[in-house]
């Protein structure tokens, strides 16, 4: 049995230099607001354009001017950036694209100002690697009738600059989870003016967030988008999850996705919550068990996509253990937190609505997670 006061931390996650002190902690958070209400130009508004870079868990971004209001994404010019400098280019080589495929409102500058997500392409216009966006869209197209709706559940912990869970004491771990979940008082939660502010930033740019909560693990917390329709979902979750590094950077603290960065405590998942318009008609619980089916037979395709490497992180997440299921075995049930897939007690009552694959960890692409489910459960590949 390993010590539960000693905290057996994930290599990743604390090779790192460690710094004393965030700058970002310290430097005003009012100065700004002298110039942030500065009248600009009336046509002149900022777009942020966000992208996923060669890691395929990490996100960048840069700003530009735009001289009109764009209705749609394509009314936006198309960009590049120097892909050598995010691991998806070399030197001599270096110009990749973005296309905008999604906006939403700019919750940091307001007004006409919008936040860009973006796909990335290779100097001849193919994809990058770790543009999986474009093979959910394809898959998307070909099954819109569907109405394949997706609800994500993102976990994720908060980390000091010594990259220590935020809050934690020095050398040592808070008493062992129990209290924290959904927890409510000063020595159970922390940060929770980071969620707060999340959370109305995320209503403010147009993302359907649905909830929140307090994790298993004290700074450990979970919010949800959706049900969104399609690859949206994804736009969706990327957006929100770069808005939390953004307000993450004002408070002086760190967001990891990791999906196991303290052994013997929970990890962090990205549950993803599916359904088709037949599962949601009466009796749709009988499509509900042909896609479980379906998945039954396909399980480490999808263990494959469900993290950034190919299987890697999730094997310290899916132990079997802490409200999981083994990596090696798929499994489903009602109502059962240590399944692969659980049917909500709610829905194996009515007899209709979704399921809930329990295996994409925290970090994993949404865009990979939202394209295996569509393509294993309707379109049969
Ligand atoms: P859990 O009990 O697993 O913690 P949550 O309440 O955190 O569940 O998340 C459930 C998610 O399922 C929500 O994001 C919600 O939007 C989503 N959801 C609800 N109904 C459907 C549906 N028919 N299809 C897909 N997702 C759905
Ligand atoms: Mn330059
Ligand atoms: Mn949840
Ligand atoms: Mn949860
Ligand atoms: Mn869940």
């Amino acid at each position: 049995m390993a010590d539960s006061t000693k905290i057996e931390n994930n290599p990743k996650i604390m090779s790192g230099p460690v710094l004393t002190n965030s700058p970002n902690a310290v430097l005003s958070k009012t100065l700004l607001g002298r110039y942030q209400d500065l009248p600009v130009p009336g046509d002149k508004i900022i777009a942020t354009y966000i992208w996923i870079d060669g890691t395929g868990e990490h996100l960048r971004c840069k700003d530009r001017t735009i001289n009109f209001i764009p209705k749609q994404p394509k009314d936006l010019p198309e960009w590049n950036y120097d892909g050598s400098s995010t691991g998806q280019a070399e030197g001599h080589n270096a110009d990749t694209y973005l296309v905008p495929r999604a906006i939403y409102k700019d919750p940091f500058r307001r007004g006409n100002h919008i936040l860009v997500m973006c796909d990335t392409f290779k100097y001849n216009m193919q994809p990058t690697e770790t543009n999986n966006r474009l093979k959910c869209q394809e898959a998307y197209d070909k099954c819109r009738d569907e109405e394949p709706w997706f609800g994500l559940e993102q976990e994720y912990i908060l980390l000091d600059s010594d990259l220590r869970p935020f809050g934690w004491p020095p050398g040592g771990c808070p008493p062992p989870q129990g209290p924290y979940y959904c927890g409510v008082g000063a020595n159970k939660v922390f940060a929770r003016d980071l969620v707060q502010a999340h959370y109305i930033c995320c209503l403010y740019a147009g993302i359907p967030i649905a909830g929140t909560n307090a994790e298993v693990m004290p700074s450990q917390w979970e919010f949800q988008v959706g049900p969104s329709v399609g690859v949206t979902a994804a736009d969706d979750l990327w957006v929100a999850r770069y808005i939390l590094h953004r307000l993450a950077e004002e408070y002086g603290v760190i967001v990891t996705f990791d999906p196991k960065p303290v052994a013997d405590w929970n990890g962090s998942g990205a549950h993803t919550n599916f359904s088709t318009k037949k599962m949601r008609e009466p009796n749709g619980i009988i499509e509900i068990e042909k896609a479980i089916d379906k998945l039954s037979k396909v399980h480490m395709k999808h263990i494959k996509v469900y993290d950034p490497r190919g299987g890697k992180d999730n094997e310290r997440r899916l132990t079997g253990l802490h409200e999981t299921a083994s990596i090696n075995d798929f499994s489903a049930g009602v109502a059962n937190r240590g399944c692969s897939i659980r049917i909500p007690r709610a829905v194996a009552e009515e007899k209709r609505g979704y399921l809930e694959d329990r295996r994409p960890a925290s970090n994993c692409d949404p865009y990979s997670v939202v394209d295996a489910l569509m393509r294993t459960c309707i379109l049969n590949e």
